[in-house]
């Protein structure tokens, strides 16, 4: 189960926005499989594909695809020395396939800051330089290990971990260094899945601004901060928003809501936020649907149809006989499976298929 970290310094607004995906997210209640614990959310996929079947099936039963969120309290300057929860808290992001990089852009003269003035690209890279230093502290320990087993040990089997960790290396004792943001060969990657640097992990900025700020869509940092991001970490993602409107939207009736942000002029971020955190773990889902069950189901993006028939059950990777797959577009199209299939578009694809994202898939198995 692949999850995003919430991260930022305290104050910055995680709890809030934490609690924001809680209020929006499936009860722990509703998951008697699966242990949850009090600082994780799962939140569901906002798709306007899940919601279209559900509404032609009505089925018995339904399920989106769901987010994994954590909120990871504690990272502050000095953590990977030690200082607060230090250790502990950087363990916790090692878990974590993906980072919410909470940012604070409001000023709020109550609310103190940790650094005692509000900055946010002081912020950002207090933050960037304990996971750096972090993997640092990682990459010396593996590059000597290996070290001793390739140079004196002479073992030839591992000479390309050793020279993917000194890249490693000398790319995190940059100040400026992140193992993200540099090119790297297949072999390379391979090598660099072994590790999972805090570093690699794909982040997405999120701008926490005052309410209103956030709705007269104004604010003295976001330019500068905007720059900093395009110049530091390339092609990452960044999203304005405001914990406190987010707050007040997640706790009305879904009629009232609509009537304030209307009102209001300002959109709410939260489906963004949600789709940007599941694309940065490169997921994706497939549908299963019927009159029992319409269900979204998780894979990785690539996932070839037998292993993406293994995530219903474990029996039906190895009894793989053939998918049946439908596009949504068709479906919606014709209105229903019978049409699709006198269209011939209700395709048979064998054990090669890729699946993708929004496919509607029946599986056949000797199961
Ligand atoms: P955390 O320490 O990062 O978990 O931060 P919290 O979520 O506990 O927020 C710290 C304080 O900042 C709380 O008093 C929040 O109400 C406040 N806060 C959070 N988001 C916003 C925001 O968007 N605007 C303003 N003005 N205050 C906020």
């Amino acid at each position: 189960n692949l999850k995003m970290g919430i991260v930022g310094l305290p104050n910055a607004g995680k709890s809030t926005f934490f609690n924001i995906l809680t209020k929006s997210s499936v009860p722990a209640e509703n998951f008697p499989f699966c242990t949850i614990n009090p600082n994780e959310s799962r939140v569901p996929v906002p798709d306007a594909r899940f919601d279209f079947l559900v509404q032609h099936y009505e089925p018995l039963n339904k399920q989106p695809a769901f987010l994994n969120v954590t909120d990871i309290a504690g990272l502050v300057k000095g953590a990977s020395e030690g200082q607060g929860l230090g250790n502990a808290f950087l363990s916790h992001i090692k878990a974590c396939d993906g980072i919410f990089h909470m940012v604070r852009i409001f000023d709020e003269a109550d609310i103190i800051h940790v650094e005692g003035t509000v900055d946010p690209i002081r912020d950002i890279e207090i933050i960037h330089d304990e996971l750096r230093l972090k993997d640092l502290e990682l990459a010396k320990k593996v590059a000597d290990d290996l070290e001793k087993k390739v140079v004196r040990g002479n073992d030839k089997s591992l000479k390309a971990d050793y020279e993917t960790l000194t890249k490693v290396l000398s790319i995190l004792k940059d100040e400026k260094g992140n193992v993200r943001m540099n090119d790297w060969n297949e072999k390379e990657i391979e090598v660099l899945n072994k590790h999972l640097f805090n570093t690699s992990k794909p982040m997405i900025y999120l701008l926490n601004m005052s309410e209103k700020d956030y709705i007269h869509k104004k604010n003295k940092w976001l330019g500068k901060v905007k720059q900093w991001i395009d110049e530091h970490d390339v092609g990452a993602t960044v999203i304005p928003f405001s914990a406190n409107y987010e707050y007040r939207l997640v706790e009305l009736p879904d009629a009232e809501r609509e009537k304030v942000i209307k009102e209001e002029g300002a959109p709410s971020a939260l489906e963004k936020i949600i789709l940007a955190g599941y694309r940065a773990l490169q997921l994706c889902y497939f549908f299963t649907s019927g009159k029992d069950e319409v269900k979204a189901w998780t894979i990785q993006v690539g996932t070839k149809a037998p292993q993406a028939a293994g995530r219903i059950h474990t029996d039906f990777e190895k009894g793989f006989i053939m998918a049946e797959v439908m596009k949504y577009e068709d479906f919606k199209e014709h209105g229903n499976e019978n049409t699709v299939k006198a269209e011939g578009k209700y395709r048979q694809q064998g054990k090669n298929y890729t699946v993708e994202d929004g496919d509607i898939i029946y599986f056949k198995t000797n199961t």
